[in-house]
């Protein structure tokens, strides 16, 4: 019998091997996932919330608070969107036009720079399954997928049997680690893991260029030079290398200059790839979405047929500056990952809140819409962490609508 799989919409790895059992439109059992995805799977809700302060309306007056709230704008913010398909994005850059709104993502302190540099082929990149099939050295720097992508070195980086792999982990790869704290990624990496001091990134890839080069290799922080001139001794031997960027590591860099200088070193000596560790499903998706249609990955402002661009119209400074007088907020909660002092400026403007989940945002919210869960009560399509498109297909149903239903009657509203 054919096996009917889905994907899981847990992470940016949006693996595609996943099996459930659904009972009563309930799903009862999922195979294959990690812990994340298992209770990812199992989050479905079957009844809608539309609230407009905080009190239960119809579908119909939710969707017209919306849209007059964004009718009466002069400067919305629409914000999120990292856990929206293409479809959903697409539609939400189409309102940003119309309502002459600034649009943001969380990439644009996170990620965005490297998708960004990528996508501006900065640097050499790979897909997943070429990592799976070919590669027998990956750096993880400044992120920990054994506990926010816990499939990562199972099914691609480390563990796996691949084409030109056959005998996978330790016989065939090199798993290596530079952190700032000895985490579960790192503990897998044993002798590999490079422990370094908070802020001290960019020394280090001065000091593992240096060694690349035969130089001896120094930081300010007495990192062993023997230990550094070792790991470039690995590096310069792959024959098929990936550097997996985290959060940790973009963080701490003041821009990516060094990082793409240290790629060019590893591409000088051996055969090195990019790839971000992208933490929500789709949030490369929004990226590349937005890079196609303004030639920016996040923080624009649409204004009379113009796209502007730059800082101040991150949802960090619009929020900071109160520049903004409204926001639509897809599948985000800015009251837990921005700073109270940030966050709260949204109390002073009418606020739309569309999430599969209650939140300390949607609480503080004009106007609540409680949407599917895309990959679980609805369909639509992704861009995988390192840029595949995957389709993803409903296991159950429900009455909540989706992002793009919910767009695309707030549009027609307008
Ligand atoms: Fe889901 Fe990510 Fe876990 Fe894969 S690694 S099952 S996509 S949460």
């Amino acid at each position: 019998m054919e096996k009917n799989y889905y994907v899981c919409t847990g992470c940016g790895m949006l693996c595609d091997d996943i099996e459930v059992d659904v009972e009563n439109n309930k799903i009862n059992k999922v195979y294959t996932a990690c812990r994340i995805g298992v209770a990812h799977m199992k989050d479905g809700k079957e009844s809608a919330a539309f609230l407009v302060d905080n009190k239960p309306v119809d579908e119909t007056t939710a969707i017209s608070e919306a849209a007059t709230i964004l009718k009466n704008a002069k400067n919305p913010l629409i914000f999120g969107l990292g856990t929206s398909s293409n479809e959903a994005q697409k539609l939400a850059i189409e309102l940003a036009k119309k309502t002459s709104a600034t649009l943001d993502d969380a990439s644009s302190f996170s990620l965005g720079e490297v998708i960004e540099a990528l996508l501006n082929n900065k640097t050499k990149v790979c897909t997943l399954d070429d990592v799976r099939n070919k590669a027998d050295v990956s750096i993880f720097w400044g992120t920990d997928p054994s506990d926010s992508h816990p499939r990562q070195l199972s099914k691609y980086a480390y563990f796996p049997r691949g084409t030109e792999k056959q005998r996978g982990w330790e016989e065939e790869r090199t798993a290596i680690c530079i952190d700032v704290r000895k985490s579960h990624t790192a503990k897998i990496c044993g002798n590999y893991f490079f422990q370094i001091p908070p802020g001290g990134d960019a020394e280090f890839i001065d000091a593992l260029i240096a060694a690349l080069a035969g130089k001896l290799p120094k930081t300010s922080y007495n990192f062993p030079p023997k230990r550094i001139l070792e790991l470039a001794n690995i590096l310069k031997g792959a024959k098929f290398g990936v550097v997996f960027a985290g959060r940790g590591l973009v963080y701490s860099l003041d821009n990516l200059e060094p990082l793409i200088r240290l790629m060019n070193a590893l591409n000088e000596k051996a055969n090195f790839h990019l790839v971000p560790m992208i933490r929500q499903y789709n949030t490369r998706g929004f990226n590349e979405n937005l890079f196609k249609e303004t030639g920016y990955v996040n923080s624009v402002k649409f204004e009379d047929g113009t796209v502007k661009h730059g800082p101040e119209y991150s949802v960090v400074e619009s929020l900071k500056e109160k520049t903004v007088d409204a926001a639509l907020i897809i599948g985000s909660d800015p009251f837990s990952i921005l700073p109270r002092s940030i966050a709260k400026n949204l109390l002073e403007v009418p606020v739309i809140v569309l999430d599969p989940c209650e939140t300390l945002t949607s609480r503080n919210a004009k106007v609540y819409i409680s949407t599917a869960i895309d990959g679980v009560e609805s369909g639509g399509s992704a861009i995988r962490m390192d840029g595949v498109k995957v389709d993803f297909k409903p296991a159950v149903e429900t009455k909540r609508p989706s992002d793009e239903t919910v767009l695309k009657k707030i549009m027609e509203a307008l």
